[in-house]
């Protein structure tokens, strides 16, 4: 086996029987370079810089002094560039292939928008700085809060919030206010089986007690089942439209009017928002608040835990609950922001701040450089081609897989597939792990819950036919191969820089510091 200079084996994911490829004595594999850590190939006597030696000063530390090394790895400037150049090679991004993440919307961002967002007015401005210096920068986030309010036929609209789970807490936190507004103490918050986890723990964050709503046969809320379980206890409802299963709920007026009844409130989750842009108003849908990922719909770059923003549009009866601060734009054009310095007496109701500051303004940038550039008709065809691409996937896989809600009629942004056909002993993550081999990231696998080992492929609008239809083929062909039971897919992916990883284990005991292996020890074995 061959080892770096620390002593670590090269190959480090070990598998053992590797059918397709033959190892090499540097752990490169044709130009794919395999890279060690850069604490690995460092040595702190070297340096990129020469950086005088500092003049002896009396040190004002104290008793602080650093008295060992400070253990940065020494690199030349060649070396980084190396480092980090092949480091990024072995990432996957939306600019390097397709992304069929379902609920995720991975949509080219096109560069018009990374223009925008870098201008220094946008991009070197202070939050802090006076009002009348960002005129410009405060201008974008109202007429993206403009936008937003009449794209969802809303009345108000609270744009810090930085994530979709966030503009969730947000929305819950304003039902929250009203139902105490109102003297009443309401707890029950009711979730459909197949809402995206981050529904149920905003509720339970906010205090809430989460119930299930039953689904009926064809993958949507069960309307009677919910009608039967309103009362004086329940707050509200959180769902999904369309939801995670890739289905419009058809019965969201009659869901809003049942609702508000009974004295309760709607939050509709719009992470999928995509699919009904410019042809569906959720305000004529009876909707109280609603998320929106910029980073989703409005395409903004994500994925790798960041950044996104998640304003959340409110209906006029809890808009004065909504979060400070906000712009107001004067008729002589200036606009200003609402604080709770300046005029929090004009906003007593407001559950106060979500962020330190007013959100996330390059993301705010991207996304109203998207709406302008497509225009509002351009936004419609959004939808539309989003839908039209993912009923192609859902047509074109049916005949050779589960596709639980296929029959029901066409399906909005994205199809969901199940393992029910697989050969014995064959998991919807042996498929995953297979695609990758092909040279495709994945699709969303285990989710929704609601349906056995199940994939959910979600292409957007932004991918060609040329694209989805090498997607359809290596997808059909991996899926084949799991059905005939395929012993080598237990295998997959053989071609990755990694392995199989365990990824249970990563996910619950990272690794996130460096500490020098013992060489010796490893010797010895
Ligand atoms: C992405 C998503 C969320 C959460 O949004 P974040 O921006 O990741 O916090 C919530 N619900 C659904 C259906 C989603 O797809």
């Amino acid at each position: 086996m061959s080892m770096n200079n620390m002593g670590r084996p090269t190959n480090i994911d070990g598998v053992a029987n590797d059918r397709t490829s033959a190892s090499t004595v540097t752990g490169n594999k044709a130009l794919m370079l395999k890279e060690a850590l850069i604490f690995e190939s460092g040595s702190p006597d070297r340096c990129g810089v020469d950086i005088a030696p500092a003049p002896e000063t009396e040190s004002r530390l104290g008793g602080l002094v650093r008295d060992a090394d400070i253990g940065l790895p020494g690199l030349s400037e060649p070396e980084t560039v190396r480092h980090y150049t092949r480091l990024s090679r072995q990432n996957y991004g939306i600019d390097l292939g397709f992304f069929p993440l379902g609920s995720c919307t991975m949509k080219h961002n096109p560069r018009l928008n990374e223009k925008m967002a870098r201008l220094p007015g946008f991009a070197d401005i202070h939050p802090m700085q006076p009002v009348h210096t960002v005129q410009g920068a405060l201008g974008v986030i109202n007429e993206l809060a403009v936008w937003l309010i009449k794209l969802t036929g809303m009345h108000g609209v609270a744009m810090t919030p930085k994530a979709g789970a966030h503009g969730e807490l947000c929305g819950i936190l304003c039902i929250k206010a009203a139902l105490e507004a109102r003297g009443e103490d309401r707890k029950i918050i009711l979730v459909p089986e197949s809402a995206h986890g981050t529904n149920p723990a905003s509720a339970a964050f906010a205090g809430f007690t989460v119930e299930d709503i039953p689904a009926n046969a064809d993958g949507r809320v069960d309307l009677a089942a919910l009608k039967a379980r309103l009362g004086p206890d329940v707050a509200g409802v959180m769902i999904t439209n369309p939801n995670t299963c890739g289905l419009f709920e058809r019965d969201m007026k009659a869901i809003s009017d049942a609702v508000h009844e009974a004295g309760g409130y709607v939050y509709c989750d719009g992470a999928n928002f995509n699919a009904i842009v410019g042809r569906v108003r959720p305000g004529d849908l009876g909707i109280d608040a609603m998320h929106i990922n910029l980073h989703k719909t409005f395409s903004t770059p994500h994925g790798g835990g960041g950044p996104g923003s998640g304003p959340v549009v409110l209906s006029e009866a809890l808009s004065p609950f909504g979060p400070l601060p906000f712009t107001e734009r004067y008729e002589d054009g200036h606009i200003t922001l609402v604080e709770e310095e300046t005029c929090g007496e004009r906003h007593p109701h407001s559950i106060g701040r979500m962020t330190a500051f007013h959100g996330q303004m390059g993301m705010f940038t991207r996304a109203l450089t998207y709406m302008l550039s497509h225009g509002a008709d351009g936004l419609r065809q959004v939808a539309e081609d989003a839908v039209l691409n993912a009923n192609y996937v859902l047509r074109s896989m049916e005949d050779l897989l589960d596709a639980p809600f296929a029959s029901a009629g066409p399906c909005m942004h994205e199809a969901l597939f199940s393992d029910k056909d697989f050969a014995e002993g064959f998991s919807t993550l042996d498929l995953a792990k297979g695609l990758i081999d092909e040279g495709f990231h994945p699709m969303t696998v285990y989710f929704p819950l609601v349906v056995h080992g199940a994939m959910l492929v979600e292409p957007t609008e932004t991918e060609s036919k040329a694209a989805i239809d090498e997607f359809i083929m290596a997808f059909r062909s991996v899926v084949e191969r799991a059905k005939a039971g395929d012993e080598a897919l237990h295998g997959a992916p053989y071609h990755a820089p990694l392995r199989r990883l365990d990824e249970t284990l990563a996910a619950r005991k990272p690794v996130l510091a460096w500490s020098e292996p013992d060489v010796t020890a490893e010797a010895a074995e």
